[in-house]
């Protein structure tokens, strides 16, 4: 069938790196401090503390790694209920199992694709009723899209449960001028190799708790009490991020805000170029906040269309451009099948139309109208 040469392959979201990145590396590599730690973290960590509007950060080897820190750090126990959405990411709900805490399951809602806030305040009350103990919630900033704050703060301090943001997709984005990452009291942001920058892979933790984050710096190294000899009262972890990786951590960063607007002029043009086309609608914005559209995704209505995603992805995947469905619900995976989920109609709609295209923000329009061209194609088959 079709031969193709793998570099002309279009990427759903492939690094965006350059010359900027590649000197910052070598410099970091010249100037000794390789590993474990270096200036490079330290600056790293100012530099995002910064730009998402907290007061401290600790850099770690993944956003993964940070949810599991963040859990820990919130007071999370074996044994606890932890909160999440089901439509996420399978990295958001895994950390609640390596503390021995049990997940319960929330449907999204409509409008940000996040959880819904009037479902966690049921299951809250309800947990509250039955006596049983949520150590946190856990909320989703889907795509880029900030979830519900104004409600999710409000629910989660009247409860007394923490509230810990999983902004690893949504870097850049904002929720009435507040940078994602800020929200609840611990933030989780990611630099795996698809995000909307990368570090090839780390995390980070914010908050505006400098006693959580040194906390977490001191646990993330293996929790090393003040002596020359190795001594350890705490069990901790290696999950400190390298001092190279900083280091074009740093540069990418610097470049955020066109990496946003990049995203963003992705969606709206492939919106303008394929609205029109029975059937297929595009992921909302909720206008109090705004998305950095980390990856631009299409609803499809088979029954208006006369065609499904599926139908989309295989044409796409001929003309060797990759898109992917959206996550598919934690409740529908094999993984969490026996997990108590609150709703779920929403996120399984959402899961079944779901199309995410081509979105790195390094894309050229060129490309991107091969997309729209094959999309258009299977429209006026
Ligand atoms: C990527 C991602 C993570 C995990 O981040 P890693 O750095 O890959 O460990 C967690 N949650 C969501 C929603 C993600 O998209």
């Amino acid at each position: 069938m079709s031969t193709f040469d793998p570099t002309d392959r279009l990427w759903l979201s492939p690094p965006d790196v350059g010359q900027a990145e590649r000197e910052a590396l070598v410099a970091a590599f010249d100037s000794g401090w390789i590993a474990p730690l270096g200036p490079d973290v330290n600056g790293f960590e100012a530099d995002l503390a910064a730009r998402c509007g907290v007061g401290h950060c600790a850099a770690l080897s993944s956003g993964t790694a940070a949810i599991q820190l963040g859990l820990e750090l919130l007071g999370v126990k074996a044994g606890d209920l932890v909160l999440a959405p089901s439509l996420t990411f399978v990295a958001t709900v895994n950390p609640i199992g390596y503390l021995g805490a049990v997940p319960v399951l929330i449907d999204s809602e409509e409008l940000t694709w996040g959880l819904d806030p009037a479902l966690v305040d049921e299951e809250l009350t309800r947990c509250a009723q039955l006596g049983s103990r949520v150590g946190a919630v856990i909320s989703v900033d889907l795509l880029g899209q900030p979830a519900d704050y104004d409600a999710l703060e409000e629910i989660c301090q009247r409860h007394s449960v923490p509230l810990l943001e999983d902004a690893a997709e949504a870097l850049g984005a904002t929720w009435r001028q507040r940078p994602a990452g800020s929200f609840g009291r611990l933030g989780v942001v990611s630099f795996n190799g698809n995000k909307i920058i990368t570090t090839s892979g780390g995390g980070a933790l914010l908050s505006d708790d400098k006693r959580m984050v040194e906390r977490a710096r001191f646990l993330a190294t293996q929790a090393r009490d003040p002596a020359p000899h190795y001594q350890h009262s705490t069990r901790g972890y290696n999950f400190r991020m390298s001092n190279l990786l900083a280091a074009l951590g740093r540069a990418q960063l610097a470049s955020l805000d066109g990496k946003v607007d990049a995203r963003r002029a992705h969606f709206e043009a492939y919106r303008s170029a394929l609205a029109d086309i029975p059937g297929l609608t595009f992921m909302p914005e909720d206008p109090r906040g705004r998305s950095n559209r980390w990856l631009t995704c299409i609803q499809v209505d088979p029954s208006a269309a006369g065609f499904d995603p599926d139908t989309i992805r295989q044409a796409l995947a001929n003309e060797a451009i990759e898109s992917r469905p959206l996550w598919k619900p934690m409740h529908l995976q094999p993984l969490y099948a026996g997990v108590r989920m609150v709703s779920g109609r929403i996120s399984e709609r959402l899961f079944e139309r779901g199309l995410c295209l081509p979105s790195g923000s390094g894309m050229s329009a060129a490309d991107r109208q091969r997309v729209i061209d094959a999309v258009r194609a299977v429209a006026s088959r």
